[in-house]
């Protein structure tokens, strides 16, 4: 048996190495670096847990894992306790004689794996502590997880991660493995040169969950259709509902308990002991709703979830995908199941818009924003999408709504053709910007207060879309807008109110010259024709 497997069946426990498991796992144990991109739930831990297992036991001491999620490190540590190995961490939960006594453990040889958060590993101190066990060879490896915080475009951003080149500039003959969960190539390039990875093997695994059966929906009544969804397929089964807003967040748990399903609120705003028990019992007890803001999920390893459902969208396929791949981790059949509208949009744009960031990266927010719509909007397979995103090439799943009942397609172009002509002769006739919905009421031809104000109504394109219902037009909108072939921004009037309006973008031309189908779900136009009711 070789080492590798040995520690696996004698110290884990299982069977059989996961998928390039093995493979990183025997490149390292040899004192390889390695670069390693696997999803979520794929099994990264023992791709450094392993070789620092076996090394030590061939006499080479210590392996360092920098993370920066402290309840992470306290997981790991706790799981590798109980499994007999030697481990601890040093970060800022400690008072000062425990940290004392971790070093004192260090420097005896008396730890397998010791974490610690970047912003500690960069310190004199802690230096000082490597350089000792360096001159004694007993530096082992260093494992550096969540690889993409040195990247700046990442979501997860931490200066400190810059910093650790130094890990090789002063330990050059250490190994090192990265790893990360995030995969696009900009990422990739950013954690290879700010981590000076350039001659790591890097293992990179297919992003595909294939167990997860990817679903989205257009929002209606977003908790009828949650509840609906709940009752009919996952009625005591454990799952995570994530919202938008911690208000929001606190609605919905609520209407899940009113409708008899076992749901906890989580999000940052609750206090911490609340916090706490609500993810202890959605860890501990079976068929557990966890309500929650993205606050919840980071480091939270339960391998029965059997479903993920956004009741609002995400901002961008990165969160998405994140998201959803909390389900399953058992690798049996689980869902991921949301829900989204033109207001999701309109909020997310919002966001962007009024969040401090330098244009240029607002503008690649956007772009990732209409990416994600892109996908919501989808017509063919969800998961040949998604892997599309992260690089990867694949045929249709079998697995995802699309594939199992092929939507009927409408054609929008006409429509389209309509709404974009009004915006242009609204902007020609006023000069001035509208919201949508008045462009709506344009195009639908109602002459309202306000389109009679402006005379709209005189218009060469008022009521040219009359046979179009509302829901029709703005889904035709959404697709626009995911396409790129209309833009939304937000004005400010005098008075100070703000609200979003629609611009042409050189996206636009083709589709009013014709040249650029628009194609949408014919749900959509079912769903239109049918009467609307309104509370009175
Ligand atoms: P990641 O960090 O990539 O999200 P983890 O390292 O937390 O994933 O692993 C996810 C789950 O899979 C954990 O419960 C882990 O114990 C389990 N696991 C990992 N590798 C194996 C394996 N070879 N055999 C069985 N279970 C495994
Ligand atoms: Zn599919």
């Amino acid at each position: 048996m070789s080492p590798a497997h040995f520690v696996l069946h004698d110290v884990f426990g299982y069977e059989q190495f996961r998928g390039p498991q093995q493979a990183i796992i025997e490149h390292v144990i040899a004192g390889g670096d390695a670069l390693v991109l696997m999803p979520t739930g794929g099994g990264k831990s023992l791709c450094y847990q392993v070789p620092a297992i076996a090394r030590r036991d061939a006499g080479r001491g210590v392996t360092v894992v920098v993370s920066p999620l402290i309840a992470l490190m306290h997981d790991q540590v706790g799981a590798l306790h109980e499994a007999g190995v030697e481990a601890a961490f040093l970060n800022s939960t400690l008072d000062w004689p425990q940290t004392l006594e971790v070093e004192r453990r260090l420097s005896r040889g008396e730890i397998t794996l010791l974490y610690a958060a970047p912003e500690r590993v960069t310190t004199e101190r802690f230096i000082g502590l490597l350089d000792d066990l360096h001159a004694r060879g007993q530096l082992s490896l260093f494992a550096i997880d969540e690889a993409h915080c040195v990247s700046q475009w990442g979501h997860d951003f931490r200066p400190e991660y810059r910093q650790l080149s130094i890990l090789h500039e002063r330990y050059a003959g250490v190994p090192r493995i990265a790893l990360t969960a995030t995969a696009d190539e900009l990422t990739r390039a950013d954690i290879v040169q700010g981590l000076q990875l350039q001659d790591a093997r890097q293992f990179v695994s297919s992003f595909d969950r294939p167990n997860i059966r990817y679903r989205i929906e257009e929002k209606k009544e977003p908790l009828a259709q949650l509840l609906r969804f709940i009752t009919r397929e996952h009625l005591g089964d454990a799952g995570v509902v994530y919202c938008q807003s911690r208000r929001r967040v606190e609605e919905m748990a609520q209407a899940l308990q009113d409708g008899g399903i076992n749901a906890l609120p989580y999000h940052a705003g609750l206090p911490a002991d609340m916090r706490q028990a609500h993810q202890d019992r959605f860890l501990r007890e079976d068929g557990i709703v966890m309500v929650a803001t993205i606050a919840f999920g980071m480091g939270i390893d339960k391998p029965d979830v059997r479903f993920v459902a956004h009741v609002d969208m995400p901002k961008n396929i990165e969160g998405y995908y994140q998201e959803t791949g909390r389900a399953g981790r058992d690798g049996l059949p689980a869902d991921a199941w949301m829900v989204y509208g033109l207001q999701d949009v309109v909020n997310q744009r919002r966001m962007i818009d009024e969040g401090d960031a330098a244009e240029e990266f607002k503008a690649v927010l956007r772009g990732k924003l209409d990416a994600l719509l892109a996908l919501a909007e989808a017509t063919d397979c969800r998961r040949v999408r998604l892997l599309h995103y992260f690089g990867e090439q694949s045929q249709p799943c079998g697995n995802c709504d699309n594939c199992l009942n092929p939507p009927a397609v409408w054609d929008g172009t006409d429509a389209a053709r309509k709404l974009l002509s009004t915006i242009y002769r609204v902007h020609e006739a006023s000069g001035l910007t509208f919201g949508v919905g008045h462009l709506m009421d344009i195009v639908r031809g109602k002459p309202t207060d306000k389109v009679r104000q402006f005379g709209h109504d005189g218009l060469s394109t008022f009521g040219l879309g009359k046979d179009y219902h509302e829901a029709q037009l703005r889904g035709v909108l959404r697709q626009l807008l995911a396409v790129g072939a209309v833009g939304l921004h937000k004005v400010t009037t005098d008075a100070g109110h703000s609200f979003d309006t629609l611009a042409l973008t050189p996206g636009s031309r083709p589709v009013l010259r014709g040249e650029q189908q628009v194609l949408l779900r014919e749900a959509t136009a079912k769903a239109a024709s049918k009467p609307k009711r309104r509370a009175a």
